[in-house]
């Protein structure tokens, strides 16, 4: 087994027999991992709680066929912050469920690592209302699925955009509309935190507004994914 050595943000442990987790991190270097942690349940573990969701660890591992097998983990930030408010912690696991579900194994991705890294930082600091549906839209551009906010998506129209359809994949002007009916102050914010003006969309306030983004994003991320957001829908303690 050859030995690695790669920084992560652990989204999340499974039990492995009576001391013993598997941790799954998303990597810089490598993607999705998947690696053992031995001992890690016993109250000397060398790893402490260093391996628990949302660290960001940088860790020594010996590559396996399957499973990885953590040799050393030092955390570099912990987010203790998000860890102790319950709405931040319930935001932060809605990304690192999305990173689960997009990244693959041992295929990297540095962007997506940066991306969740970026927003977890930001959580961190504050807790930004609009914080998880910008991930989210920022996550889909990622992976080239980002909604269309520039034309109407059947005729091409630029201006009176009042309509948002997630299966024809972007907005829609007054006379093709169909799906959502879409706010302009909306439109706006879509258009922000997809053109580069993230941190500015970042200091809106909790409102309406920030709903109707948050509804969009969520649906267009679950049609993406193909299935239902967990931490979203059933929100903190699930
Ligand atoms: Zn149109």
């Amino acid at each position: 087994m050859s030995l690695y050595r790669d920084d992560g943000v652990v989204l999340r442990t499974l039990r492995l027999g009576e001391a013993d987790r598997i941790v799954t991190l998303m990597t810089r270097g490598r993607g999705k991992v998947r690696a053992v942690a031995k001992g890690v349940r016993r109250t000397r573990s060398r790893f402490g709680a260093r391996l628990e969701p949302l660290s960001h660890v940088t860790m020594l591992c010996w590559a396996g066929r399957e499973l990885d097998v953590v040799n050393q983990a030092e955390v570099v930030e912990s987010f203790r912050a998000v860890r102790e408010d319950l709405n931040r912690v319930a935001k932060a696991y809605t990304l690192l469920e999305v990173v689960d579900q997009l990244a693959q194994e041992r295929h990297a991705n540095a962007r997506l690592f940066d991306t969740v890294l970026g927003a977890l930082r930001v959580l961190g600091e504050r807790d930004a209302p609009l914080l998880v549906p910008a991930f989210l839209l920022k996550v889909l551009a990622l992976e080239g699925s980002a909604p269309t906010d520039d034309v109407c998506v059947a005729c091409g129209a630029a201006t009176d955009l009042v309509a948002f359809d997630l299966s024809e994949g972007g907005v829609l002007c007054r006379s093709c509309r169909r799906g959502r009916p879409l706010s302009a102050g909306a439109l706006e914010l879509l258009r922000r935190i997809l053109g580069g003006g993230l941190a500015s969309a970042l200091s809106e306030p909790a409102g309406p507004l920030v709903d109707e983004l948050s509804d969009l994003a969520t649906e267009a991320t679950e049609v993406h994914l193909d299935r239902r957001l967990r931490s979203v829908r059933a929100g903190p303690g699930a």
